[in-house]
């Protein structure tokens, strides 16, 4: 392909909008180009990296036996209905209206048609287990947009259904997807790395993210160096064996006045005392009722580990009249002491197991208890403690003992057993061999193509722009000509270009009538992973130049022409 033949615009200067280095260069190097805030146009360039990725996910998922299909983005709300999530899935997800006022959903995810899918084509054990796939535009209707392809309103997903007869058939189906979930980002140049995370309703079941690290990604990952372990922030457990009680015994506890101090920070202000040295307390709602839930006062509590201790299906933080009318007091003086509600439930944090000489609030407006032995003075029990708060680095790995480490990573896919969540709401059964009817057990697997193309970046650039991995980029060559008038100069770029495609090698020429330095800046920012260069000075000289875009200027090969496939092909 020559340049001149193709539709390449690089910028010199970074788009307002970007705040991280892929979203920039994604611009800057003219693989997509904004339509509005959280829409692209994907141009020539990034169409071609775009349609690798697919290819590498849809060689994987065929080669581990899944079945491609396509449904509509356009979702019956019927189908949303059936499980409740028409309601559940909140302002997320875009809803229309056809002409005759029928409800629709533009597809966030494909749960519901997949189900009704299964449902309809299965129903015999004979035909399972089963896996079907797809590569579909999904979205979300972002409150705010940002980070380029990492968080827009319309994006490209991979997602897939399996659909097995029971549980160990189910586990069968989800690990055959994470070892092809290894495949395709290794196949992309990308490093991902597995991370546990939650299953939300699905109880104690089984769930990976994949994620890239990167000091530009959004979600926290625990990390440890020790064992490997990897969990996001949700997840991420820690080894809490209780706090050491000092010595000696703490004298009784007495009440202090603390006017106006709400926070822990303006009381421990107000005090004099570090924010480690209080309590925490705060006043949940968990399927109706409250909770006070008290956590070290330098500590986050984590609300799906919180959750998932109660036993509870819904959580959220009390109103004001909740938190009075359970504890006697307004929020910033409650604490786990006598509450004016008797059969308000009081959990506290593993840490603050046996912990002494506390700060905690006194359930009486504007005081505080200090020296409080928690085992003596609270109305916590023994079997009210459970790790509860969110980890944190330096925190004590849970296998290991080893401390763990907070990295930042961008989830680039997810695989996660349903059970029979979907497949229950839809009844969506199959015949045993003794013609009983049977509930399929669900999996479900997704790939963010579109997010994958710009991790890809995120975690392969410089400072001069993009260094894509030969198996993704949107050209693997780039050949530089720079003497485009020079019949004898072009026939030796034509005549390369030639060879390369003929041994299944991408190349692009540049062919503009442009200086050399503006050529090799555009080269750089876009990243083809080989650059040879063609000049009638250099031919002069014995052949052309060819490097890695990876290497230094000073690891440039002079070969002759002839050679120079032998060249490229050793170094992709
Ligand atoms: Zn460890």
């Amino acid at each position: 392909m020559k340049w001149t033949k193709t539709l390449v615009q690089t910028l010199r200067e970074d788009p307002g909008d970007a705040e991280i280095d892929s979203h920039k260069l994604l611009v800057r190097a003219g693989l997509v180009r904004k339509v509005a805030g959280g829409l692209y146009a994907y141009l020539p360039l990034g169409m071609r990296t775009l349609r690798k990725i697919q290819q590498i996910v849809r060689e994987e998922m065929d080669r581990a036996g899944a079945l491609e299909v396509v449904t509509p983005v356009l979702q019956p709300s019927e189908l949303w209905r059936t499980t409740g999530r028409w309601d559940t899935m909140g302002p997320n997800m875009f809803k229309v209206k056809d002409r005759g006022e029928h409800d629709f959903a533009l597809g966030p995810t494909a749960e519901e048609v997949f189900t009704d899918l299964a449902k309809g084509v299965v129903s015999s054990y004979r035909q399972l287990p089963l896996t079907i796939y797809q590569i579909q535009w999904k979205f979300r209707d972002e409150t705010r947009p940002r980070f380029g392809l990492m968080r827009s309103k319309e994006f490209l997903m991979k997602d897939a259904y399996s659909f097995d007869v029971d549980a160990e058939g189910a586990d069968r189906s989800y690990w055959n997807m994470y070892h092809a979930y290894e495949r395709i980002f290794s196949r992309c140049g990308l490093k991902a790395v597995p991370v546990q995370a939650d299953g939300g309703d699905m109880g104690d079941s089984l769930t990976h993210e994949f994620h890239v690290l990167a000091d530009a990604g959004e979600d926290g990952i625990a990390w440890c160096e020790g064992c490997g372990y990897a969990a996001n922030l949700e997840k991420a457990e820690r080894r809490a064996d209780g706090a050491a009680a000092c010595a000696p015994q703490c004298a009784a506890f007495s009440e202090v006045a603390t006017p106006g101090a709400k926070t822990i920070e303006q009381v421990a202000a107000f005090m004099n005392l570090p924010p480690e040295a209080f309590v925490k307390s705060l006043v949940y709602v968990a399927d109706g009722r409250p909770v006070m839930v008290c956590v070290p006062g330098d500590r986050d509590v984590n609300d799906v580990k919180l959750k998932r201790f109660l036993g509870a299906k819904t959580l959220a933080l009390a109103d004001f009249d909740t938190v009075l009318a359970a504890t006697g007091a307004n929020a910033g003086s409650v604490g786990p002491v006598k509450p004016a509600d008797a059969s308000l439930r009081i959990v506290a944090d593993a840490s603050l197991k046996g912990a002494t000489g506390r700060i905690v609030g006194a359930n009486k407006d504007g005081f505080h208890l200090r020296d409080v032995d928690l085992a003596r003075d609270t109305f916590l029990k023994d079997g009210d403690f459970a790790d509860l708060i969110v980890v944190k680095e330096g925190d004590t790995c849970p296998h290991c003992g080893k401390p763990i480490v907070i990295k930042r990573g961008i989830e680039v896919g997810q695989v996660f057993k349903l059970g029979t969540k979907y497949s229950g709401a839809f009844k969506a059964n199959y015949k045993n061999d003794r013609l009983e009817e049977k509930t399929m057990i669900m999996g479900c697997y997704g790939v963010g193509v579109s997010r994958t193309l710009q991790a890809i970046i995120e975690q392969s650039h410089d400072a001069n722009g993009i260094v894509w991995p030969a198996a993704v980029a949107p050209y693997q060559v780039v050949i530089e000509l720079l003497d485009p008038a020079d019949a004898s100069v072009a026939k030796v770029a034509d005549d390369l270009e030639a060879a390369l495609e003929a041994a299944g090698v991408d190349v692009i020429v540049d062919d503009r009538a442009e200086r050399p330095g503006v050529k090799f800046k555009d080269a750089d920012l876009i990243g083809f992973p080989v650059r040879v260069v063609a000049g009638a000075k250099g031919l002069a000289n014995g052949g052309v130049e060819v490097k890695r875009r990876s290497e230094d200027k000073s690891m440039t090969r002079v070969v002759a022409p002839e050679a120079a496939v032998e060249t490229v092909m050793s170094l992709l």
